[in-house]
């Protein structure tokens, strides 16, 4: 590759896959879809999308994508995870489902279900560090961030003005290293803002 145009993967199992990958083409990025190892050899980025974050972990184990996934985040692939893919990039998961797997990569601690349990629904503006505007945030059954480590930037908080429910104040967007993950679905609707945040982390990486 060279560093202008990188390849960015959306890991394909499961999820608002057609989302991520309209999101990276309105930002003239070349992506494909990831489902077998050797196609996530191929990539330079990857995307986890949002969907459900047992049953992406699951199929990873039955493609054989488990290992390497983690292998290649480790090894400092850049990865965006949005919702899902927030869960599966956390070291930690609260409320997951009875022997959940994760990726791994970001040192925290998410709680599953978060706001689907207790702000069903949320919409609001969010104010993601490195952006000049607010991006429309949308959670759906989302987590949030419960605890992060010290290597972690936290990128967003939920607005307290938004809400004055549990979720105020909340951690939902974070990133470490090469690895950026966000609670609401920035994939839905025609703001690739968060995106293009994420591309210019590969293009620099
Ligand atoms: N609740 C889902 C999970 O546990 C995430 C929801 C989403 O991605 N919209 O994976």
């Amino acid at each position: 590759m060279t560093s202008s145009s990188p390849l960015v993967g959306v890991l394909a199992l499961q999820g608002d896959v057609r989302e991520h990958v309209a999101a990276l083409e309105r930002l003239g990025v070349a992506t494909t879809r990831v489902r077998r190892p050797e196609e996530l050899a191929a990539v330079d980025a990857l995307v986890l999308p949002g969907g459900e974050s047992t049953t992406i972990a699951r199929l990873a184990r039955t493609f054989e994508l488990l290992e390497p996934l983690r292998e290649r985040i480790h090894a400092g692939l850049p990865v965006l995870g949005t919702c899902a893919g927030m869960i599966l990039l956390a070291d930690r998961v609260l409320d997951g489902a009875p022997g959940q797997e994760t990726f791994g990569g970001i040192d925290m601690t998410v709680r599953r279900n978060a706001f689907g349990r207790q702000v069903d629904s949320f919409e609001g503006p969010v104010r993601v560090e490195g952006l000049a505007e607010p991006v429309h945030g949308v959670f759906i059954r989302a987590p949030w961030v419960e605890e992060v480590g010290a290597q972690v930037q936290v990128l967003a908080r939920v607005d307290r003005d938004s809400t004055g429910g549990a979720a105020a104040g909340r951690i939902v967007a974070v990133r470490q290293g090469n690895l950026v993950a966000t609670s609401f679905h920035p994939e839905v609707g025609e703001d690739s803002r968060v995106h293009g945040l994420f591309v210019d982390l590969v293009r620099g990486s």
